[in-house]
């Protein structure tokens, strides 16, 4: 059989959305995907998928599934309905739809980032696209984030090593800044490493501020660390200061203090100098999630239609929810594996419709579940890179179900009562 190539694709192995891979098909699998990095490699796999579509436990036909699936979420007096990774921003939408029909909670895994959520609602960011970085930097600090761990192309297709306008060869014009937080460790490759203690951190970054706006501070140590920091980013021409938005992959909790502390550093050297703060997140259509659901509700996650209309429940999202046993009937929408520990487990305690990529093998066994392609590698459509940029999906096979129509017949079937 002949060798298939589809150009342009779009990785969401993370939430660099690469989207210059070149995939190659052989027959109905996937035997190669350029320019990707190992993590994006692994994302596409060889594109094989599930195709099943189970209700009790037993394979049944399409048709059944969604009857089984509207008969249970009609029913239900508390649902939820959770946006999980590998779904396209149109599948997304149509889950919303289903969330206001129902007057259900709506969440994703956005909830476990809710205090860097919250902290940027309450400053405000001072951001920029990757393209803009990619043009403007010529100095990048990395704070407690090395990129090669989790979003391996980070760097060299955009804050570090490609030429722009104003770093015309390119990672010899930047300086990088590497800053260590205890066991966070910035970039390897730095020009420079700052070391500060994870209990000096906050303190670190409200001192450099400080400097920032011209005010006098102390000389201890951390004060010092902070002066010669503050003090290279005045003389900057463009700051990229990245950050890791995700939990942290060691186990620390999310700093709710260290995100307000970054916003408030970033927006401060925008007069005396320019400064875009760069949050990393998660692939599979995070920043997409969050999207539609502001866009549709005005809120980008933890939004409660209980009322009739949305209610922002940033302390109150389906985490919470789920371990208060107040969720009574769920609808997860996306690849059950993308969805955190907690909630995982959690599921599995209540009736759970799961429509999305191997939906079939989620570890907790959904009463119906409907296996869907993956947004990307068998579905089009739309998604977002970790910078709010929208971008086209070219799948490279065909898949089984496509979520999109399938969450929208589910939604159908809702308004029009058939059970
Ligand atoms: S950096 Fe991320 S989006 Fe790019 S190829 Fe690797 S996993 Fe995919």
């Amino acid at each position: 059989m002949t060798k298939r190539v589809v150009e342009h694709a779009t990785c969401l192995g993370c939430g660099c959305a690469c989207d210059d891979i070149t995939v190659v098909v052989d027959g109905d699998r996937i035997v190669e995907a350029r320019n990707s990095c190992a993590l994006g490699r692994a994302w596409f796999a060889d594109g094989s998928v599930p195709r099943e579509t189970r209700a009790g436990g037993k394979p049944v036909a399409p048709d059944v599934a969604l009857g089984d699936a509207a008969k249970l979420l009609a029913r239900a007096e508390r649902p939820l309905v959770y946006l999980a990774p590998d779904i396209s921003c149109e599948t997304q939408r149509a889950a919303v739809a289903i969330a206001d029909r129902l007057g259900a909670l709506l969440d994703s895994p956005t909830g476990e980032i809710a205090a860097g959520i919250l902290a940027s609602q309450r400053r405000g960011r001072a951001g920029a696209t990757l393209g803009e970085i990619r043009q403007r930097a010529d100095l990048v600090v990395f704070w407690g984030v090395d990129p090669a761990d989790r979003y391996p192309r980070y760097a060299s297709r955009y804050a570090v090593d490609p030429a722009g306008l104003q770093a015309p060869d390119g990672r010899k014009s930047r300086r990088v800044v590497a800053v260590d937080v205890g066991p966070s460790r910035g970039a390897a490759d730095a020009d420079e490493r700052v070391a500060i203690a994870p209990e000096h951190e906050v303190d670190a970054l409200a001192l450099m501020r400080a400097v920032v706006l011209g005010r006098a501070i102390g000389e201890d140590a951390v004060a010092r660390v902070a002066t010669g920091l503050a003090t290279r980013m005045l003389h900057a021409r463009y700051v990229a200061l990245v950050h890791d938005a995700e939990p942290s992959p060691h186990g620390s909790p999310l700093h709710a203090d260290r995100t307000e502390a970054l916003i408030a550093l970033a927006q401060a050297l925008n007069g005396p100098a320019r400064c875009a703060l760069s949050s990393l997140r998660a692939g599979g259509n995070r920043s997409g999630a969050d999207a539609v659901a502001t866009w549709q509700t005005g809120f980008p996650f933890a939004v409660d239609f209980a009322g009739g209309y949305p209610r922002y429940r940033p302390h109150a999202g389906a985490a919470v929810l789920l371990a208060r046993r107040e969720i009574d009937v769920a609808l997860l929408v996306g690849s059950p594996a993308g969805v955190p520990q907690a909630v995982a487990a959690a599921l599995g305690q209540v009736t759970t419709i799961a429509i999305g990529p191997r939906a079939s093998a989620a570890p907790f066994r959904p009463t119906v579940a409907i296996d869907t392609g993956v947004a990307g590698i068998h579905e089009g459509g739309t998604a977002f890179r970790m910078d709010d940029l929208a971008l086209p999906l070219r799948p490279a096979l065909s898949g089984p179900a496509v979520a999109a129509d399938v969450v929208r017949a589910l939604a159908a079937r809702l308004m029009k009562g058939r059970s």
